[in-house]
């Protein structure tokens, strides 16, 4: 903000709060809000508004308004690189070769992914066989002014959240479909707060243009309030107008991947250490496991050994996305391979080793590895390790999906929480969303490394198994203040180690009986895992929490006990609570400090 000349300026960002649009233009919160009614807007203090918005207060308050466009060198630096681009920038400059782009697709649900893939192929891939892959195997490759693309086919639905966001790590560009009757929505923030942590560029495809409520300006805004500001608006964002559905624009799109793949260094080494990411892998009830394979340095061919995750084996036979056999592959090629000894996971990393031996011993040294670690669990970002990772330069972002209770909280608390970034720490919100936590926001979570904030929510049990299971650490706070002052000692180191809880066994509800000391007692049987006497306890009753506290006492067969392992019977009284139901499941948990 300067006073230069006549007419003063100011740079708003893509969204403000009331609050601070009012510190920008130099008046008082009132008088902006009385602006702001003035143009049929309510709003309150701590309310968001778009830059749109907040640029008409600003220039009838005098002001020449300018976006605020966010620093490109700085959002460089943080965020993660995908292993394989280390390793490529390892090898040998003059041994580096172009390779075609890979190229994923993400977008909102119903906004025409899976219409444009399918168009994508039938339009461009060689003729003669057009309609006669039926077959997918998670990926493609197209031609186009004869030069290769190739397509990452992976589901982008609500369920493949983590999916998406390992797509977007092994891509080279990202395809951000939006339809032009509906506009920006939550997943497509979400895509692009993906692809912009993996440092992947965006090539927006306005689809739907063919339907008559389309709006494509209403969106073009849109895209430059998340920060996509396309071309004809003076930003780098290209953004090509398609239908999907009538295969228009198609051809334009293709285009532009080019020219964003011309800017860019797209490079591997051939001859250099073979690896890359597993797409997509399944159980073939002929053919054993089969994975395809996305190439990303080196060359792998048939007779090769590979190690992926805890899986290794000899390739048997590989073929291409038509299926055909083929002996060896070079990078930036989707294959589908046999010859694994299981069926890997989406989104591991796979690496040809010299020999079987070798490999086998790799497996077994990751089994032993897993073991040890399973006792804790998977070194993820917990708010209390934050600091030392930010020592280290490990990570220079603090990623978090919020969940609220109300769109009225979730407001200032992302304000309030975007406050908090500094130069040295950006933060990074993913998602925020109303509603409790679900194992969707926990994957995101696990994908992303990103923390769950929840105010005034709840976990629901699945999302709190895979949490636990993954490592992620989900906080939940009913006051604002408490939630910023925990996270403001994490960016400082000064955050003491939380209790955390640990999952230890279940059980099921048989029976009930009276013993006069407990009132009623549940007579269960363990289900998985062990209750312990000194354990604390929860009953839970079609999936909600009707008593979390501790055990009152523990028998089996009569005898009191310390412990009651699974497939045992026992009869389980709580603390200050005895209306048990047949066909409740006791939880059974111990409290550890991180
Ligand atoms: P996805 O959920 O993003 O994969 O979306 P789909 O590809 O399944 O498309 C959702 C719906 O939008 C389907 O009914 C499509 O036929 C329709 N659709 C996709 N692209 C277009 C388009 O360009 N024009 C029109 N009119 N409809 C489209």
């Amino acid at each position: 903000m300067g006073e230069s000349g006549r007419k003063k300026s100011v740079e708003l960002p893509a969204n403000i709060t009331v609050r601070d649009l009012a510190q920008a233009v130099n008046a008082s919160p009132i008088e902006v809000i009385k602006v702001l009614m003035a143009n049929g807007v309510m709003a309150n203090i701590n309310q968001l508004v778009d830059f749109d918005t907040a640029a008409v207060v600003a220039s009838e308050m005098g002001y020449e308004v300018t976006l605020e466009m966010p620093d490109v060198e700085e959002e460089k630096e943080t965020g993660e690189i995908p292993f394989w681009r280390r390793l490529i920038a390892d090898e040998p400059q003059e041994k580096l070769r172009p390779r075609s782009p890979v190229v994923t697709i993400l977008g909102h649900v119903d906004h025409g992914k899976t219409t444009l893939l399918d168009a994508i192929r039938k339009t461009n891939v060689a003729a003669g066989e057009v309609g006669g892959i039926t077959q997918h195997i998670g990926a493609y490759q197209v031609e186009h002014n004869k030069q290769i693309i190739t397509f990452l086919d992976t589901p982008g639905h609500a369920a493949f959240t983590a999916m998406r966001a390992r797509g977007a790590q092994g891509a080279d560009i990202v395809i951000l479909v939006v339809a032009a009757d509906d506009g920006v929505m939550p997943q497509t923030r979400e895509a692009v707060a993906h692809a912009k942590a993996a440092k992947v560029p965006i090539v927006v495809a306005l689809n739907k243009i063919d339907k008559p409520n389309a709006d494509p300006e209403r969106v073009k805004h849109q895209l430059s309030e998340v920060e996509l500001v396309p071309d004809e608006f003076g930003g780098d964002t290209i953004v090509v107008p398609i239908s999907a559905k009538q295969k228009k624009g198609i051809d334009d799109l293709l285009e532009a991947i080019l020219l964003v793949a011309d800017t860019m260094t797209i490079k591997a080494n051939p001859d250099g250490r073979v690896t890359g990411t597993v797409i997509e892998a399944e159980l073939d009830k002929t053919r054993g496991p089969l994975a395809t394979l996305l190439i990303q340095n080196g060359s792998l061919s048939v007779g090769d050994v590979v190690v992926v995750g805890e899986v290794c084996g000899r390739i048997k036979a590989m073929f291409d996305y038509r299926l055909r056999p083929i002996r060896k592959a070079s990078p930036s090629t989707p294959v589908s391979v046999m010859g694994l000894s299981d069926v890997p996971a989406a989104g591991d990393v796979f690496q040809v080793i010299s020999s079987e031996r070798e490999a086998r011993q790799m497996v077994v040294e990751r089994q032993q590895m897993r073991e040890k670690s399973s006792a804790s669990p998977k070194a993820a970002i917990t708010l209390e390790k934050l600091f030392d990772q930010f020592q280290s330069g490990e990570t220079r972002e603090l990623r978090l999906i919020v969940k609220a209770d109300v769109q009225g909280s979730l407001e200032p608390i992302i304000s309030s929480l975007k406050d908090l970034s500094s130069s040295e720490i950006n933060i990074n919100i993913l998602h925020a969303e109303t509603g409790n936590i679900t194992e969707n926001d926990v994957m995101l979570a696990a994908a992303s490394k990103a923390i769950v904030i929840g105010f005034s929510v709840q976990a629901d049990s699945a999302a709190r198994n895979l949490a636990e299971a993954e490592g992620v650490s989900i906080r939940i706070y009913d006051i604002i203040y408490r939630m910023l002052e925990d996270i403001e000692k994490a960016l400082k180191g000064m955050l003491e180690p939380e209790e955390r809880q640990t999952v230890i066994g279940h059980a099921e509800v048989r029976a009930m009986f009276r013993i006069a000391k407990y009132g009623m007692v549940a007579g269960c049987r363990v289900t998985d895992g062990e209750l312990r006497r000194n354990g604390k306890l929860r009953v839970l009753r079609a999936g909600q929490v009707v008593y979390d506290g501790e055990v009152g006492s523990l028998k089996h067969l009569q005898e009191d006990v310390r412990e009651v392992r699974q497939g045992f019977e026992c009869g389980v009284a709580a603390r200050n609570f005895d209306a048990f139901v047949t066909g409740d499941v006791l939880e059974c948990y111990i409290i550890e400090k991180n």
